[in-house]
């Protein structure tokens, strides 16, 4: 399992092995030492049950994707569009939006999950069996403020 913490002091990410079952890691950007504390299932690479950083049980799951990628295509499909139309090809142009939309929405779909810690935003990435819910926005705020306390950014 790969996991990407986020320092509590400076925010940075930081890619973590899970495999390695390291007892702490240090923050290369602010050098905060955050120590961390496995589950055998999340060493495993089983189930994510207890987060090694904040040591929360709440998680989400999210599609692993990058909105500039996304972004990306579209804007590009958009501006061959734009050629087309300008040269009258409406209906080409038509298309190529379509289509950029289209793959926008394949590559959307075959992306795989990633469960994120409601607490610390650390992210699990593996082939782990997902458990966790969706999103819920309540639940957010409420674990966010718990543990913004708990680490003193509150
Ligand atoms: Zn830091
Ligand atoms: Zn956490």
């Amino acid at each position: 399992m790969q996991i990407v913490a986020r320092c509590p002091k400076c925010d940075a990410a930081l890619p973590v092995e899970a495999g390695a079952r390291a007892d702490a890691i240090r923050c290369g950007r602010c050098g905060r030492e955050i120590p961390l504390s496995w589950s055998d299932d999340v060493a495993a690479d089983r189930a994510v049950d207890r987060c090694p950083i904040c040591a929360g049980t709440d998680f989400y799951i999210r599609k692993d994707f990058d909105p500039k990628v996304g972004l990306a295509v579209v804007v590009v499909g958009a501006l061959v569009s734009a050629v087309f139309y300008w040269f009258g090809r409406d209906l080409i142009a038509y298309s190529i939006l379509a289509a950029a939309v289209f793959v926008d929405l394949i590559v959307y779909g075959r992306l795989t999950d990633v469960t994120v810690c409601y607490r610390c935003h650390a992210e699990f990435r593996g082939a782990y069996r997902r458990t966790a819910p969706s999103f819920d926005l309540h639940t957010a705020d409420v674990l966010e403020l718990e543990y913004e306390r708990r680490v003193g950014r509150r």
